[in-house]
C-alpha cells in the first residue's frame, strides 16, 4: 500500500491526506501533553478512546443539525473528516468555574456561572494559547463579525447538547474546548466544529461525587487516565462488545 501523506503532526494526533479530495485522515495517539507540553506520557489506548468518543459526539451533533467536520470512523484509531480551514481560536466554553479562569478570578473550582461564559484564545503553542478579546481578533482579522456571531452560536449549541448528553449519564460539564474550521462550496463559506471533542478537551465531572473524568486526572496525577475515559465510554455505550469496563463495580 502506497505511504500516505502526513500533512501534520500535532500534540494528539496525526493527519493524512485522505482517499478523496476534501478529506484528511485523522489519527489519534497516545501521547499526552499539558501545561503547553511541559508534561508529556505515553498513555496506552488513550488514542482509541478518543477516537470513539469524538466519533460519538460529532455524530451527535451532525444528526441534530450542528454542523461538524465528521466525516466517518475508519477505524479504532482513525476517522475521515472533511478538510477544513481552523481559525487560529480556541473557543472555550464554561459552566462551573475551573482551571484557568478559577485561578484568574479567584473562583472556587465548581462554582456554578451565572450564565455560559465564552472565552477566545489564540491558537499559538510558543506564547502559551493567550486569552484574546473579539477587539483582538477584528483587529488582527483572524475572524469577521460574522464569522464570530456564528462561532458563539456553534459554541452555544455544542454546549447545550454536549451538557445534555453527560447529564443524562450522570456527569457534570463543567466546561470545554472547540475549534471551528471553514469549509468552502462552491463561493460560499461555513463554518464547522472541527478537530476533536473528547475528555481531552471538556473538563468532567461525576454529578454525584465530583470524581474528575478528563485530562485533570493526568494534568494533576489523580490515578488512572484510561481508567477515567474508559468509565466515560462505557457510560456513553460508545465501548465495542466484549470490552472489560475499568474496575469492576462493587455493590454493596
Ligand atoms: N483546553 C483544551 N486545550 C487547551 C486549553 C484548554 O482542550 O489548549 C480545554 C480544557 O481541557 C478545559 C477548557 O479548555 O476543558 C478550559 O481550559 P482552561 O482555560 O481552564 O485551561 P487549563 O486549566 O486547562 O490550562
Amino acid at each position: 500500500m502506497a505511504r500516505r501523506k502526513k500533512i501534520y503532526e500535532g500534540k494528539a494526533k496525526t493527519l493524512y491526506e485522505g482517499p478523496e479530495p476534501g478529506t484528511i485522515v485523522q489519527y489519534f495517539k497516545d501521547d499526552a501533553t499539558a501545561f503547553n507540553a511541559q508534561k508529556k506520557d505515553v498513555i496506552e489506548g488513550k488514542g482509541v478512546l478518543n477516537n470513539l468518543l469524538s466519533e460519538y459526539f460529532m455524530l451527535g451533533l451532525n444528526n441534530i443539525g450542528v454542523p461538524t467536520h465528521f466525516l466517518r470512523r475508519l477505524n479504532m484509531r482513525e476517522q475521515l473528516v472533511r478538510s477544513c480551514e481552523i481559525i487560529p481560536l480556541e473557543v472555550i466554553v464554561r459552566n462551573f468555574a475551573a482551571g484557568s479562569m478559577a485561578s484568574r478570578l479567584g473562583i472556587e473550582e465548581g462554582t456554578q456561572l451565572p450564565r455560559p461564559i465564552v472565552e477566545y484564545c489564540y491558537k499559538d503553542d510558543k506564547l502559551g494559547d493567550p486569552l484574546v478579546t473579539e477587539e483582538h481578533i477584528a483587529a488582527f482579522g483572524w475572524a469577521s463579525q460574522q464569522d464570530m456571531d456564528d462561532i458563539l452560536s456553534l459554541a452555544l449549541r455544542v454546549n447545550d447538547f454536549l451538557s445534555g448528553v453527560m447529564y443524562g449519564v450522570g456527569i457534570k460539564l463543567i466546561d470545554f474546548k472547540i475549534e471551528i474550521g471553514r469549509v468552502y462550496e462552491g463561493d460560499y463559506q461555513r463554518l464547522v466544529v472541527a478537530d476533536e471533542i473528547s475528555p481531552d478537551s471538556c473538563r468532567l465531572w461525576d454529578l454525584e461525587t465530583g470524581q474528575k473524568l478528563d485530562k485533570d486526572v493526568f494534568r494533576r496525577d489523580l490515578g488512572s487516565l484510561t481508567d477515567a475515559y474508559t468509565e466515560v465510554a462505557r457510560r456513553l455505550g460508545v465501548l465495542p462488545k466484549g470490552t472489560a469496563p475499568a474496575k469492576p463495580t462493587l455493590i454493596n
